[in-house]
């Protein structure tokens, strides 16, 4: 069984979370329906000024995507444990500041993104050391 849309995925370059995307995406029924944009930082790689030269190519590939696959929403994928959240944290304890640097870069993403394309849809993902799955 498929999903009946089609979605690209944003998510991280690390590869202790590419299984548990994958099967994600899988139990989503989204097999064959996605396009996938990795990254380091998933939408913090996309969104932080530390990585400025990323962002275009991302939103480029978008909108390719958009156009060639006819995609109808973006599922940004960030994980704990990040390296590039390590790097915008810089010297700052980094349990502190985890989550609310994956907060922020969601809602960049979102607001850029409902901008450039208010009929899509977009959801945000935030996945733990555990595998766990959280929705944001
Ligand atoms: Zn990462």
């Amino acid at each position: 069984m498929y999903s009946k849309y089609k979605a690209m995925v944003l998510s991280c370059i690390d590869p202790r979370f590419q299984p548990i995307v994958f099967n994600y995406l899988n139990k989503k029924k989204l097999k064959g329906k996605y396009s996938s944009f990795t990254i380091a930082g998933s939408a913090i790689g996309v969104t932080s000024l530390k990585f400025k030269k990323w962002h275009k190519t991302f939103w480029d590939n978008l909108e390719t995507s958009i156009k060639l696959h006819k995609i109808k929403k973006l599922i940004v994928i960030n994980h704990q444990d990040c390296g590039a959240a390590k790097i915008l944290n810089g010297k700052r304890e980094f349990q502190k500041y985890e989550n609310q640097i994956h907060k922020e870069s969601f809602k960049k993403i979102k607001k850029i993104f409902k901008k450039k394309h208010p009929k899509l849809k977009i959801e945000t993902i935030l996945i733990s050391l555990n595998k766990k799955i959280h929705k944001i």
